[in-house]
């Protein structure tokens, strides 16, 4: 079974066992599932990456360095699915908004319709009777994982086969999976969907499942349509606002949080005179948000170390006394993209403001790079991939 220590230490670790099998292994055998416990073609680092406990340019860095460019390009282009997501949600949050409606939309029609509320229920704890599926429901709230074939599997047929609400299944994942990402959770949903990339859908079939999972699961009486979802034309894309420059005679604090536990080459450029970690409650199961907040803690201690200071973990409502506690007058957060813990800021940005404390993000040089390549299709931002590479390696 899959186990992930929620330390920067272990993230690391992982990253250099995985190294060697970055280039054509991954490439020839990341498609595959050969099960829990038996994953070695994939890294399974992602919980470590969405939290930041690792970064993307840190496995870029070091698939290139092992590989070089041709060889690494399978791998490089997958954590820059990740960087696409993430900086195509960023010029379009209406569609996050749009998502969250929907999921409120769900979960009402739930409350008013049994059957509905049963179905989803069934399907959720593994019992909707199709062989795959169901493991892959256990497997997920077990373990925090699923393969990112078992990923696209267990979307195409929630929403062809068993016709539930995509929300509803994308909250199932994001709620479960210690990688839940609110971009590339709901974005891959949707281009499942055929929302993504409108009229396009992906159409999970048995022979596939039968051969991708070496004959472990062979389920019967999949849809064998996959008639694209439709909606609302999304939003046009607004481009990425600058972020404010710190104040640097300012008494400052640093804030670390679930988006970015560790800060680890945050390039800061501020003397810093407290640090901690905000903790939230973004409605994620008790494993994973006990895995954020282990994670957030060692991040934490991590950077008190760097700055010779001592830091602790935070809840929304203690902040403003530790900024004062610590006479601050400015307080550095890693920018959140959207997500929760941005919706989070955005609030205490208005308690602090109040109290005379300014709340400033802090953009990551990678994410001001590349985020504004993603305004369109994931082929366009790739055509971009070896300038970027220049800079982030
Ligand atoms: C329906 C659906 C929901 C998903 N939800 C999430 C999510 O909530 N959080 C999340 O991080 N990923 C999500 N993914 C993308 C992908 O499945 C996971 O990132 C990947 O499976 C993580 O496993 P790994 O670390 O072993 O990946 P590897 O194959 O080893 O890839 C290395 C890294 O590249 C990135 N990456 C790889 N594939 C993708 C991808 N398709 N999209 C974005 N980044 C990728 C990840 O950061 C990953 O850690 C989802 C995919 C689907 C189809």
């Amino acid at each position: 079974m899959i186990n992930f220590p929620p330390t920067r230490a272990a993230g690391l670790d992982r990253l250099s066992r995985f190294t060697p099998r970055m280039g054509r292994t991954y490439a020839a055998g990341r498609n595959s599932d050969p099960g829990p416990g038996k994953r070695h073609a994939v890294s399974e680092l992602s919980p470590y990456v969405r939290h930041r406990l690792v970064t993307e340019q840190e496995l870029l860095q070091a698939a290139i360095a092992a590989h070089g460019v041709e060889a690494a390009e399978k791998f490089v282009a997958e954590v820059f699915w990740r960087t696409y997501w993430k900086g195509w949600l960023e010029m379009r949050s209406g569609i996050y908004d749009r998502y969250a409606l929907g999921l409120n939309a769900a979960m009402n029609a739930m409350a008013h319709d049994r059957s509905l509320a049963r179905r989803v229920e069934r399907a959720c704890e593994g019992r909707s009777g199709i062989e795959g599926f169901d493991d892959w429901a256990v497997e997920l709230v077990e373990t925090g994982y699923l393969h990112n074939h078992a990923r696209m599997w267990f979307a195409s047929i929630w929403i062809f086969t068993l016709r539930l609400p995509w929300e509803l299944g994308a909250d199932f994942f994001f709620r479960h999976l210690l990688d839940g990402d609110p971009a590339s959770n709901t974005l891959s949903w949707r281009w499942v969907a055929g929302l993504h990339t409108k009229g396009k859908t992906y159409l999970a079939r048995r022979d596939n499942i039968r051969d991708h999972t070496y004959g472990r699961f062979n389920p019967e009486g999949l849809s064998g349509v996959a008639v694209a979802l439709e909606e609302p034309a999304p939003p046009a894309a607004t481009p990425i606002a600058p972020v404010p420059t710190p104040d640097r005679r300012a008494a400052t604090g640093l804030l670390l949080h679930g988006d970015d536990v560790a800060g680890v080459g945050l390039g800061i450029g501020v003397d810093i005179s407290a640090v901690a970690g905000l903790i939230i409650d973004d409605g994620r199961s008790a494993m994973v948000q006990d895995w954020t907040a282990a994670a957030l803690g060692d991040g934490v201690t991590e950077m008190g170390r760097r700055l010779g200071l001592s830091g602790s973990c935070l809840g929304m409502g203690d902040v403003l006394a530790w900024a004062r506690a610590h006479g601050l007058t400015q307080v550095l957060v890693p920018e959140a993209p959207v997500g929760p813990v941005r919706t989070a800021l955005g609030r205490l940005s208005v308690e602090l403001g109040g109290a005379g404390v300014k709340l400033l993000p802090l953009r990551r040089p990678y994410d001001a790079l590349c985020w504004p390549y993603a305004g369109k299709g994931f082929f366009a931002f790739k055509e971009k991939i070896p300038t970027l590479l220049t800079q982030v390696i």
